[in-house]
């Protein structure tokens, strides 16, 4: 086992994999950017560097000032946390080349599945069922996109090859408004990501969005960890997350979490990951594929007892699975919300000191947070400063150990959007379980109409 890891990320995930390493007995190295020196978890932290400016251009995404980091450290492995660097194939590349281990799939996997178009040619190839669209990139020719367009069936979706974090995605109903569509798409995407490549998706009216965990060693050993509803976005952006998906039948589940394993054997896949599918009407359709540990990865945690960090970092260190697809156990229900440091209607941030900051707690209760009172937050950054979960034996108890939680969350100095997920543990859809990915954003137009 490696006896010290540099953690490449901040915030609450940087707490989050400092807590793994620690309860392993591996110290841990933080790096921070100058607007991050005061944090806790860098203080709690065996070793820290400043890696740069508060932007994180010049700084979490600072390859050779995190290389330099690791080795002025004596670190051996890296690991990546979420956003950042996590899915930049030449940094898991650059880790590598300079010596350290980087916790997490193999670069060419990484460019494989950060290329959304050869990432559902390999699933097509794998046998999970995909979102039915244009072969591949959509060509030049304009009659035959619309070809594409008619044979797919409107409205359909025109998505960048290289997009991410919900941009890159232009829902397209009548072939009078398609050329543009993608010829906008394109542009988009060339600046947003510098690949001008789009494929084409049938829009889907009315799907939930439901996940799939999965664990992977060097070894050729995959499992699954069950599922995650994700459903409940604004903007493409997920604000709840449950496991187990409400309602979902459990041999549905078995079959597609099977797929989902066995395409992680066929393409070779090493760490966590996450498969992302719409559903709809009974049926799984991929979407993407993420290759790093993600947000909301504590629901599975709650309802596995599998803490899927130590595992990143047990598979990293070249370690068997220490379980099989038999040893795992679903029981019980959790709720992730997302705590924001934004207007809870207007979603306008809200950076600033915190003044006063007291944290829920009783059964089935966990706050990963990195915030604390008199904290600053930074305006540089995105704008979660902590994840609030509840567990409990059903669905029901969850809920109400959610809605206690928030009622005792106090967070003052700057806005939250715990109001907002207030109202949602009250909503009767929501508490009826099962809601589209549209449904949030209805409720908010909606709520905006009534005012
Ligand atoms: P990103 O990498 O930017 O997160 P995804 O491909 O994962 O992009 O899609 C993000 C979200 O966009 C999905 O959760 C869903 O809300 C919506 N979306 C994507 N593809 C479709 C589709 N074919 N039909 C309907 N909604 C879609």
């Amino acid at each position: 086992m490696f006896e010290k890891i540099l953690i490449a990320n901040r915030g609450e995930i940087a707490l989050r994999i400092q807590r793994a390493c620690r309860e392993m007995g591996i110290k841990t190295v933080a790096v921070h950017s100058e607007a991050d020196a005061e944090a806790k978890y860098v203080k709690l932290a065996d070793e820290s560097v400043c890696i740069g400016p508060p932007q994180s251009t010049l700084s979490y995404l600072n390859i050779p000032a995190i290389i330099s980091a690791a080795e002025v450290t004596d670190s051996e492995a890296i690991h990546p946390g979420y956003g950042f660097l996590s899915e930049n194939a030449d940094f898991a590349e650059r880790v590598e080349q300079s010596g350290f281990v980087f916790i997490g799939p193999r670069a060419e996997t990484i460019r494989l599945m950060g290329d959304k178009v050869s990432a559902k040619d390999a699933m097509k190839a794998s046998g999970v069922p995909c979102v039915p669209g244009s072969e591949g990139s959509l060509p030049d020719d304009q009659d035959e996109i619309i070809r594409i367009a008619k044979s797919v069936g409107y409205p359909v979706i025109i998505k960048a090859a290289g997009g991410g974090g919900g941009r890159g995605m232009r829902v397209v109903h009548t072939e009078a408004a398609l050329l543009n569509a993608v010829s906008m798409t394109k542009n988009e995407a060339q600046t947003a990501f510098g690949n001008p490549m789009v494929y084409m998706e049938k829009f889907l009216e009315n799907p939930r969005h439901i996940e799939i965990q999965v664990l992977a060693d060097e070894h050729g050993n995959a499992a699954f960890l069950g599922e995650r509803d994700c459903s409940m976005q604004r903007r493409h952006q997920k604000i709840i997350e449950e496991a187990p998906a409400p309602g979902l039948d459990p041999k549905l589940r078995d079959k597609i979490g099977e797929r989902c394993a066995e395409a992680c054997r066929k393409i070779g896949y090493r760490g966590a990951g996450t498969f992302e599918f719409l559903y709809e009407n009974g049926e799984f359709f991929f979407i993407e594929m993420n290759t790093r540990v993600q947000v909301e990865h504590p629901v599975t945690e709650m309802i596995t007892c599998i803490d899927i960090v130590q595992e990143q970092v047990r598979i990293a260190a070249g370690e068997k699975l220490s379980f099989k697809q038999k040893d795992i156990r679903l029981k019980g229900h959790a709720i992730e919300c997302r705590l924001n440091a934004e207007d809870p209607y207007t979603f306008v941030p809200s950076p600033g000191r915190i003044t006063v900051y007291h944290v829920p707690g009783g059964p089935g209760i966990r706050v990963d947070s990195h915030v604390y009172q008199n904290y600053v937050v930074p305006q540089y950054y995105d704008s979660m400063i902590g994840k609030l979960i509840a567990y409990g034996a059903t669905r029901e108890q969850a809920i109400a150990r959610m809605k206690t939680a928030l009622s005792e969350m106090v967070v003052e100095g700057i806005k939250t959007n715990v109001p907002l997920h207030q109202d949602l543990m009250r909503d009767a859809a929501f508490v009826q379980g099962g809601t589209s990915i549209h449904y949030l954003e209805h409720k908010l137009a909606a709520a905006k109409k009534a005012q």
